[in-house]
């Protein structure tokens, strides 16, 4: 049996973390935030619900559809047969009062009555420490190869045989431990994106709960409200552009807010600048370039190191999406379940 520290409670960490620990190891997870499940996330702002990371994923690989399939018996998940409109806004003229006029797209997954609750599920059985920022790794026992964790605070985390990184790219950098691994994770990179989030007294008149924007500085539209399960207000989910993000992360929050708030208007004819709360949330890593036409070569989908004892996962190593993180974590554990047997 080893010690094992995960750093980071996304999909990728506990899907990783939940392997090895059914495998006999020793796992504790470290997490900076106080809630779990990292971009599968949702903030509460009452009475609305904003899923204000991911907001819906897919699923194209056997292994991943099985763990959805087994999400969905256990009640974590739903299908969400939404009405999507075209990306070529050519949905601005049909919004109108014709309910259900789009046609729908049923293979769209979402955690209920949350997109936070893939998390909460996942880590009932593990040891989770949250609110705790892993700061720095130290080698302290170069003959053993066990490696102590510190946090932000100072403080000692323990004693581990092996840590795992499970961060997205830029935050792993920070943990590599030799000018190899900087090497490899120069190679990656995740996009980001600034989230929009805006709740109203009273529904809007739209046909549809999901628009891809082209050729704007907003991306997607989505009805967060009109997922299933849902409680609370009305609720609009908008994402911007990479770009837009790249161009104004700094930028004052008002402003950003604003901004985005009278480009969706724009989009859709109708002015949101009446809503009765409004917030934004900027992420400096959210999703894969693999998720663009531009992928890259992606193929293990892990690293690691046995000669340091340090694993890495992440969507960032395969094509940066949910489905991604998963597979992720599950391929680490599976060449650390074989690579510690052998010890
Ligand atoms: C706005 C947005 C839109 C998206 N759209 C889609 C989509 O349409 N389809 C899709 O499939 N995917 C989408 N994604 C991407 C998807 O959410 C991610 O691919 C997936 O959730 C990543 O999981 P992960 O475990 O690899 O990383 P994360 O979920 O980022 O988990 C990493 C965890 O590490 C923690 N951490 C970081 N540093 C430290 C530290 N020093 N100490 C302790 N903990 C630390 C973080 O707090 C976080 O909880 C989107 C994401 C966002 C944000």
């Amino acid at each position: 049996m080893k010690r094992i520290a995960i750093i980071g409670a996304g999909l990728a960490g506990l899907t990783c973390g939940k392997a090895l620990q059914q495998a006999g190891h020793d796992v504790v997870i470290f997490e900076k935030s106080r809630g779990i499940g990292g971009r599968l996330a949702t903030r509460r702002a009452e009475p609305f619900y904003f899923d204000h990371g991911v907001a819906a994923f897919t699923a194209s690989n056997d292994d991943f559809q099985s763990f959805v399939n087994q999400l969905l018996a256990e009640g974590v998940i739903a299908v969400w047969a939404v009405h999507q409109a075209t990306p070529d806004n050519s949905f601005v003229s049909t919004v109108s009062t014709k309910p259900n006029s789009v046609p729908r797209v049923s293979d769209n997954y979402v955690g209920i009555p949350a997109m936070n609750a893939i998390g909460k599920h996942l880590a009932s059985g593990l040891t989770v420490q949250r609110n705790t920022r892993v700061a720095s790794i130290i080698d302290h026992h170069p003959i053993f190869n066990s490696w102590e964790l510190l946090s932000d605070k100072g403080e000692t985390l323990g004693q581990f045989d092996w840590i795992i990184s499970a961060m997205p790219v830029e935050q792993a950098k920070s943990f590599a431990q030799t000018s190899l691994h900087t090497k490899v994770l120069n190679k990656y990179a995740l996009m980001p994106c600034s989230v929009l989030m805006l709740g109203f007294d009273t529904p809007l008149a739209l046909d549809y709960e999901y628009a891809k924007i082209e050729g704007e500085d907003i991306d997607k539209i989505i009805v967060n409200s009109a997922k299933p399960h849902r409680e609370g207000g009305y609720s609009l989910v908008i994402h911007s552009t990479p770009a837009w993000t790249n161009r104004h992360i700094e930028e004052d929050k008002t402003a950003c807010i604003n901004h985005l708030t009278q480009a969706a208007s724009q989009v859709l004819g109708i002015d949101l600048s009446t809503a009765a709360h409004k917030d934004i949330h900027h992420w400096r890593y959210a999703i894969g370039e693999a998720a663009n036409p531009q992928s890259g070569d992606h193929q293990l989908g892990y690293l690691l190191d046995n000669d340091q004892n340090i694993g890495v996962c992440g969507d960032w190593l395969l094509k940066g999406d949910v489905e991604s993180a998963y597979l992720s974590g599950k391929k680490l554990a599976k060449a650390m379940i074989e690579l510690l047997k052998s010890e």
